[in-house]
């Protein structure tokens, strides 16, 4: 009886031990359930905000009109599905020792002899351009005239063939050796005079009938400091060869299009460190606000081939040639 009585007291106990047991374990499921809760309700409207973050700017760059915005701005958008072919064509391709032309490409030339204003020559009636380049090519010739006084300037190169390119080389390696061809002539294929955006100038002097090269300096200088006023950059600028690949070239200029001029120019960067500078602004992060007069823009980069564009808003798509897109829209 003692010895039942006794296992009845600890049955007892061992009941009321399990109950407080289970009573600590549904206290602590009940709390870990919480922070569960907590945790997601937290995660969810974090990312709520994201999406419907305030179009404040934010971090400006060192660049004077340029700007960010946070993640994801708002509008519709879709998504579109480029090819290889697209990635190869745009205003802001870039050509280089690296990356060379697509061949296949179809370049859509005028002759600048035949479309040319008066403020300027040309040094052939075969020397073409890309039809995308020559209205900017006359305003910028025109307006050089009109605040200068000067229309000597002589465009001597334009769009050339991969043939052209060849004879070129060789020519340069004939008269002036391996190194000045390695410093001035690109490789055939990876000239970016085969894309038409490119132009090379030099200055005529009538009463001679001879050429004096461009430099850019004295009443030349505007050309220079206002291209990109007209969509062209200054391609292998001063101290960037280590870049570029290319020594300085004065008289090369490149249309790569506003606002792109613009932020090149006032950040100093060549194209193939802007093409690099745009990676920071993909589509889902920042995009790159820039503005020129009363114009404003919103640039992102897409890598790859999908590229989402806005449906309700103006916008340019030009390939990168290297490994995705560009995408400028005009707010
Ligand atoms: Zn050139």
């Amino acid at each position: 009886m003692q010895e039942h009585n006794n296992r009845r007291q600890i049955t007892e106990r061992e009941r009321k031990r399990a109950i407080a047991y289970i009573r600590r374990r549904l206290i602590l499921y009940a709390v870990v359930a919480g922070i569960i809760v907590l945790v997601l309700v937290i995660a969810l409207s974090g990312r709520k905000n994201k999406q419907s973050a305030p179009e404040t700017n934010t971090q400006p760059t060192s660049a004077a009109d340029t700007t960010t915005q946070p993640t994801t701005p708002p509008g519709e958008w879709q998504e579109l599905t480029m090819t290889k072919s697209d990635m190869a064509q745009g205003h802001l391709i870039l050509v280089n020792a690296d990356y060379a032309y697509d061949p296949e490409q179809a370049e859509d030339l005028v002759s600048v002899y035949e479309d040319k204003n008066d403020d300027y020559y040309v040094s052939s009636v075969d020397l073409s351009v890309s039809r995308t380049i020559m209205q900017s090519l006359n305003n910028w010739m025109e307006a050089f005239y009109q605040e200068t006084g000067v229309n000597n300037v002589e465009i001597v190169a334009g769009h050339r063939t991969v043939e052209f390119q060849q004879y070129l080389r060789d020519r340069a390696l004939e008269n002036h050796g391996q190194e000045h061809a390695d410093n001035y002539i690109a490789l055939p294929g990876h000239s970016e005079h085969h894309t038409g955006f490119a132009v090379d100038l030099d200055t005529y002097y009538v009463e001679t009938d001879s050429l004096g090269g461009f430099d850019g300096t004295g009443d030349y200088a505007w050309v220079v400091d206002n291209a990109w006023r007209y969509g062209f950059v200054q391609r292998y600028p001063l101290n960037k060869k280590d870049v570029t690949g290319i020594s300085y070239e004065e008289w090369h200029f490149r249309h790569v299009g506003l606002p792109h001029s613009k932020i090149m120019y006032d950040n100093n960067l060549c194209l193939e460190e802007y093409i690099d500078y745009l990676r920071q602004y993909p589509f889902d992060g920042e995009h790159l606000l820039a503005s020129v007069d009363d114009e404003e823009f919103e640039i992102y980069y897409c890598e790859g081939y999908n590229v989402t564009v806005p449906k309700d808003r103006e916008y340019e798509i030009s390939g990168n040639n290297v490994d995705g897109f560009i995408v400028t829209i005009r707010n």
